[in-house]
């Protein structure tokens, strides 16, 4: 059977968490999307437990971070410990909501939030969700693509849309189509996942999360949302990845920790931790995003944030070159400004990961002494955006991330500018900006908000700073003149 093909502003291939915080901030920017996943059913079992505070922005201007809240946890420590209990590090994160008007780390089960993504979808007459199809071929022309999926009965589905993202996931056949290849950063190394939910009379466990640094066998100990708790155990040489799960290897590893009767277990999985980025991100109209576009290994809880940086940065390129007024180049700049910036995350996590999965006696001495006398060692990193940022680069805070002020009217910023251009200046900017400068300003169709967030231009001594709808920085101005210069900078199609 063949259907007739149906006509979409873009289609999204894959409804993980990625997929379905995607086809939400599209529709909420007016588009018509299609959504196309293999499975007849979401995935219901725990990966990501942590979502940093920009995250939990990016969720708001997605559209779910209220509806999530209530089952979020809240994250205030990491202690790594050495083999004999000892701590080596403390590494704090604040108690206090940070500057995107969220706690810097959260603590969540991600069926959680893919059922909240879901949900909202679900609300909306733009989007349509097609489960139990996956996407085999993928044919662009001047206008759009021709995406082709097929079902279990050997049936034929047929879209048409102007653009496809490819969020499908580690094995993504987007990227295949788009010739995007991929190669480890790190060589893999192989843990247990256990998850777990605590039953009444269960033991104190710690606060937060502790690396047990010991050689013999690294463990990291994480206190998840609400009741639910996790381990994650290194295999070493001569462990069998086929049995290492069974739960009786399980409660014998965790014996240190819990009983059976402590405990209801949730899934044991034997995961191998990669680490890789796509080479290609973009083939005209078909782009890739989240795990499909890069692999991080979960030592930093960053895969699915990039995921998330990722979409938001996306959204509004795309959503600028279907209302036609994005200048060449925008399309390109997303894998030019995303693709540095998550390497660096995945580094980053690789160094942590080395220094956890440490396993001869003599460096782990050598790590355990360098982590006692520098407690800074380990900071949270934001890495800048990469490409040209559009001029703005001799700018060091250009590409760099925008807080999230409370406006004088009470409202989180982002609540009133959603996916555009905030302009925080001093009162009467405009006024003195040209005619040229205003009128480009106006095709931004962004939001002004004069008088607004002055304590954050007095910290940067500036007049102004424009921020990107991603949320960061486009750059800053100390005078009419130069506000003029970064209006003029925007990526805005010739008029
Ligand atoms: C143990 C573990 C711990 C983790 N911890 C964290 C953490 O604390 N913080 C964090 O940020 N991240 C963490 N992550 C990473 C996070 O879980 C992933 O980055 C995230 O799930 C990726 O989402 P995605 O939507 O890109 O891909 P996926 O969730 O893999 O979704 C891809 C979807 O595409 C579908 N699909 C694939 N091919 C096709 C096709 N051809 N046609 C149609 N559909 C298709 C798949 O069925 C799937 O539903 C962790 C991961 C693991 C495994």
């Amino acid at each position: 059977m063949s259907e007739k093909s149906e006509q979409f502003d873009v289609a999204v291939v894959g409804y993980g968490p990625a997929g379905a915080a995607l086809a939400n901030i599209l529709e909420r920017q007016g588009m018509s999307v299609i959504v196309i996943e293999q499975f007849p059913q979401s995935y219901l079992l725990p990966r990501a437990t942590h979502l940093d505070g920009e995250s939990m922005r990016i969720l708001q201007s997605v559209g779910i971070a209220t509806a999530l809240a209530p089952k979020l946890g809240t994250y205030f420590r990491m202690r790594f410990e050495d083999s004999d209990g000892n701590l080596l590090l403390d590494w704090p994160r604040s108690r206090a909501p940070g500057i995107h008007g969220w706690y810097d780390s959260n603590r969540f089960h991600q069926p959680d939030l893919e059922a909240a993504l879901q949900a909202r979808v679900a609300k909306s007459p733009r989007v349509s969700v097609r489960r139990g199809w996956r996407v085999t071929s993928l044919t662009q022309d001047d206008t759009g693509v021709l995406l082709a999926a097929s079902n279990e009965p050997g049936e034929t589905l047929n879209a048409r849309a102007r653009f496809v993202v490819g969020c499908d996931g580690a094995r993504s056949t987007v990227r295949s189509l788009i010739g995007g290849e991929v190669s480890p950063l790190a060589p893999p190394e192989q843990w247990l996942v256990v998850d777990f939910t605590l039953q009444p009379g269960a033991p104190e466990l710690p606060e937060g999360t502790v690396q047990y640094c010991d050689p013999k066998r690294p463990v990291t100990y994480i206190e998840g949302a609400g009741k639910r708790r996790r381990w994650e155990i290194m295999l070493l040489p001569g462990d069998d990845p086929a049995t290492f799960a069974d739960p009786e290897n399980v409660y014998r590893l965790l014996a240190r920790w819990i009983s059976p009767k402590d405990v209801e277990l949730e899934r044991a999985v034997v995961y191998s931790f990669g680490s890789a980025v796509s080479t290609r991100w973009r083939d005209n109209r078909i782009f890739i995003a989240g795990d499909a576009a890069h692999l991080t290994p979960p030592f930093l809880g960053q895969g699915l944030c990039s995921g998330l940086r990722d979409i938001i940065n996306l959204a509004w390129k795309l959503d600028w070159t279907l209302a036609g007024r994005a200048a060449p180049g925008l399309l390109d700049s997303y894998q030019q400004e995303v693709e540095p910036q998550v390497s660096q995350y995945i580094g980053e996590a690789n160094r942590i990961g080395a220094i956890i999965q440490v396993r001869d006696p003599e460096k782990a001495r050598k790590r355990d002494a360098m982590l006692r006398s520098d407690p800074r060692s380990l900071t949270s990193i934001k890495p800048r955006l990469g490409g040209d940022l559009w001029g703005q680069k001799a700018n060091p805070l250009a590409g760099t991330l925008a807080p999230q002020p409370k406006l004088l009217s009470g409202a989180l910023m982002d609540e009133v500018v959603g996916l555009r251009f905030a302009l925080l200046a001093r009162p009467g900017v405009l006024a003195r900006l040209g005619s040229a400068s205003l009128a480009r300003w106006q095709s931004a169709q962004g939001v002004l908000l004069e008088g607004d967030g002055q304590d954050y231009l007095d910290s940067l001594g500036v007049e102004a700073v424009l921020i990107r709808p991603d949320h960061y920085l486009f750059g800053t101005a100390r005078s009419a003149v130069e506000l003029e210069a970064l209006i003029d900078a925007l990526p805005l199609a010739a008029s």
